[in-house]
């Protein structure tokens, strides 16, 4: 495959084929590799008209050891069937989710990055209501479709601190709301007050939580993180989307000797850390140095990279790649 793998982005490229299946009162099908990218669909189907819409977002990496991994997908499988609880669609069990990511990367091997490039091949799941109703209803029928899109080393060079903006006059997540599952119109919602936060020089935004303001919640698209005195701190709260690059992070601080903390954290303690970071699939940590709200200026450490925070890092994308040990039992291979 002629792809300059050491630019690639994070946008979208053609690849071979996807994989779709269908569900009917129930029952998902066999499934099939589609190499068309359009999807043929009826003009009433839920996901269009009233958002029956989830996704997922996990990647494959090609190791030093030749052997692709493909970082706990059955995490991702669990999330995607809370999602599918929350708006009242057909659930995908675990081992359907797993074989078709395993089957569709499988297909599309070639598109995955080699080793040392940095790059990874990113897999995007995707649960919509596919059948027809013109009252607001759940679907009778839901399509389930894995596609992989390869894209590259987020850092070029080393971890790259950026500032975060609080955006006035939007809330990410009501209490009893859907912010902890993966609702594809979260995203949509969340479009202009990123867009905002960008005109204004910051590229991601921060979001507190939507009764008081008074507590973080998490960034627009990844989770918050803290770290001081050898303790990593990370929100509690009904309207975070449960990362599981946080979950993987905490259990590496944990295996560290770090202590793990997860509270509410109060806004006005983010002077107190020593280190702030968003964390996500994507980058895995983005450190973040000052917070910018309607009337305050916070600043969080001196704008350099702590070890712990590197070492951290290093650590999740060295299981990702096989450098290091993978002792939880994380990665599944492509046979
Ligand atoms: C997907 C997502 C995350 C990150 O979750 P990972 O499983 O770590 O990729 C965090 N916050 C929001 C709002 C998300 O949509």
């Amino acid at each position: 495959m002629a792809l300059d793998w050491k630019n690639l982005g994070f946008q979208y490229l053609d690849t071979h084929c996807h994989i779709k299946y269908t569900s009917k009162d129930g029952q998902w099908d066999a499934g099939e590799l589609v190499d068309s990218p359009y999807l043929n669909i009826h003009i009433a189907a839920t996901a269009l008209h009233y958002g029956q819409a989830a996704f997922e977002g996990l990647k494959a990496f090609r190791g030093s050891d030749g052997q692709v991994r493909i970082f706990r997908p059955e995490k991702n499988a669990e999330r995607m069937r809370t999602t599918a609880r929350r708006t009242f669609m057909a659930e995908v069990p675990t081992e359907l989710f797993v074989s078709a990511i395993k089957k569709v990367v499988t297909a599309n091997e070639e598109f995955i990055p080699p080793y040392g490039t940095g790059g990874s091949l990113y897999i995007r799941p995707l649960l919509i209501g596919s059948g027809p109703k013109i009252g607001v209803e759940p679907s009778a029928e839901y399509s389930f479709i894995v596609l992989v899109n390869p894209v590259g080393a987020y850092y070029k060079g080393g971890l790259n601190p950026v500032n975060a903006m609080v955006v006035d006059g939007y809330d990410r997540a009501a209490p009893n709301g859907v912010g902890h599952v993966k609702v594809a119109g979260n995203y949509a919602a969340s479009l202009e007050p990123a867009s905002v936060a960008k005109q204004a020089g910051f590229p991601i935004n921060l979001y507190l939580d939507a009764k008081e303001h008074r507590f973080i919640d998490e960034f627009g698209t990844s989770n918050f993180i803290a770290l001081k005195d050898n303790t990593y701190v990370t929100p509690v709260s009904d309207s975070i989307l449960p990362s599981i690059t946080n979950m993987s992070l905490m259990q590496i601080a944990e295996d560290f000797g770090m202590k793990v903390e997860r509270r509410p954290i109060e806004i006005d303690e983010l002077n107190s850390f020593e280190q702030i970071a968003a964390c996500g699939t994507a980058v895995v940590v983005t450190p973040v140095h000052k917070i910018v709200t309607a009337n305050k200026i916070y600043e969080v450490g001196d704008g350099t990279v702590t070890s712990q925070l590197q070492q951290l890092f290093d650590t999740v994308t060295g299981i990702q790649y096989g450098e290091i040990e993978d002792r939880h039992n994380w990665c599944e291979l492509l046979d």
